[in-house]
């Protein structure tokens, strides 16, 4: 094999995770071990330590009682009931003279001219091969004798021994767990993070269709996953917002276009008369300005729509912007003889981009004032409703057929009636995108010959 896929794989985080966890695994398992000998170990030698102690006392208090005779007697005894477990005992003179040795075949190994010299404190005396190790207690008598007691550690070590074989029996088997638990751990963790890299591969080549399967589980990756989901979601709403757009606005366009051009034909084709020739160009003009008009305002909405529209996000003062259509308007609806009435909470305010809430009021404004006859009524009021701020655009004009309800929303849908008065019909594609844009909503309540009122909510801020 190459060394190229290994270091790839020593990259993956697969790799890394099982590393880690395999020796976190180990090294956990180990100290538990470790930790479990020393307690083990340390237990079992007080133990024997007290053995010893007791044994020694036992002995001093019969040489005390029977002298030499009575401890050999003792010893004796003692070394038929225990054999090879028996104790070590040795008495010395006070002038350092061997005066008794239990069973001294066994403790001809050890070197016992090093204990000879100590007195009353613990002694490990070892023997020559260094196989063997006894620990030795002794005590001062009171006529000067040195009284030995010791144990041999034989039992001792084969205990800690058994015990440090099964550690490392049990190792091997810990380490193919914790390197199978790792890659457990490590397939079932990055399974998302999978899907996420298969999912984007297909997304780059163009199965803009293609999500990562959910776990939901709620957990950070479930949450990316969800994320990364909604985003080809937003895109392809807004490549067929577009496709969309563009379609309408081809569509839209060549009427207006068709008649542009119609214009500047017949001006060339008529006499040489620049009167008429002006008044062509003027309709030329004037038609272009629509198109730019009509364009502009199909992009707005397309904008809106699909989410694109940048917001300049203030707090707006819902009195303030009202007073200030008012003022924009007053002019036009009293030329044309219409009482225009305002009623507006002061402490009410929204969060939205301040020019294009005046476009929404402007345009609900206008068509109030150019759907009501003369001598009506037009009025905005706004107010607050549970947590929201409503603003009321009503009038005593010619209202909206129930069937053109639904219809009025659409981009260039103008009712039969309203053909009479100007208009492009994209004023409440406009007004219910940008709403909508704002987290808002606008409904509508009319009847033909009663009158329109239109109700829009946002947010409050
Ligand atoms: P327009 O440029 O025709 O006013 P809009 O999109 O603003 O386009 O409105 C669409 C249609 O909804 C209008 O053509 C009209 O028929 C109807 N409409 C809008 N506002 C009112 C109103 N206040 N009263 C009666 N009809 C209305």
């Amino acid at each position: 094999m190459s060394s190229r896929p290994l270091s790839r794989i020593r990259k993956t985080i697969t790799f890394r995770l099982i590393l880690w966890y395999s020796a976190f695994f180990v090294v956990s398992t180990s100290f538990l071990f470790l930790l479990a000998y020393f307690l083990l170990s340390s237990s079992v030698r007080t133990k024997d330590r007290q053995e010893t102690h007791e044994k020694l006392d036992e002995y001093a208090a019969q040489y005390r009682a029977g002298g030499i005779e009575a401890l050999k007697h003792e010893v004796a005894l003692e070394e038929r009931s225990a054999k090879d477990e028996a104790f070590f005992v040795q008495l010395t003179g006070s002038d350092g003279s061997e005066l008794f040795l239990s069973n001294p075949d066994r403790w001809k190994d050890f070197d016992l001219k090093k204990i000879a010299s100590t007195a009353g404190e613990p002694i490990t005396l070892r023997n020559y091969r260094g196989t063997q190790t006894v620990d030795i207690e002794s005590l001062v008598l009171s006529d000067g004798a040195v009284l030995r007691v010791g144990q041999s550690a034989e039992q001792r070590e084969a205990l800690l021994e058994t015990f440090r074989e099964v550690f490392v029996a049990f190792m091997i088997p810990a380490v193919v767990l914790g390197i199978a638990g790792g890659a457990f751990l490590a397939s079932r963790t990055l399974r998302p993070v999978r899907g996420l890299i298969q999912t984007i591969r297909s997304v780059s080549t163009g199965q803009i269709e293609a999500r990562v399967p959910t776990s939901h589980t709620g957990d950070e990756l479930d949450e990316l996953v969800l994320l990364f989901n909604s985003m080809p979601e937003k895109i392809e709403t807004l490549i067929t917002g577009m496709r969309h757009s563009l379609d309408s606005v081809a569509h839209d366009l060549r009427t207006p276009l068709t008649r542009l051009r119609g214009t500047a034909e017949m001006a060339l084709q008529s006499e040489q008369n620049p009167e008429s020739a002006r008044e062509a160009l003027a309709d030329c003009v004037e038609e272009a300005d629509r198109i730019l008009t009509m364009l502009n305002t199909l992009m707005d909405i397309s904008e809106a729509e699909t989410g694109a529209m940048k917001l300049q996000l203030t707090e707006v003062s819902v009195s303030e912007l009202l007073a200030d259509t008012v003022n924009l308007y007053a002019h036009v609806a009293e030329e044309k003889k219409l009482t225009l009435n305002l009623d507006s909470a002061e402490d009410l305010f929204l969060t939205g981009d301040l020019n294009r809430l005046r476009q929404v009021m402007a345009n609900l404004l206008d068509n109030a004032i150019k759907y009501t006859p003369s001598g009506g009524r037009v009025e905005l009021a706004a107010f607050a409703r549970n947590h929201d701020a409503v603003i009321v655009v009503k009038d005593t004009g010619i209202g909206i057929a129930p069937e053109d309800k639904p219809k009025i929303w659409n981009r260039l849908y103008r009712a039969d009636h309203s053909y009479s008065q100007k208009g492009l019909g994209l004023g409440l594609s406009l007004v219910k995108a940008v709403v909508q844009a704002h987290q808002g909503r606008i409904d509508v309540a009319s009847k033909p010959g009663g009158g329109s009122e239109f109700t829009l909510s946002f947010p409050s801020s």
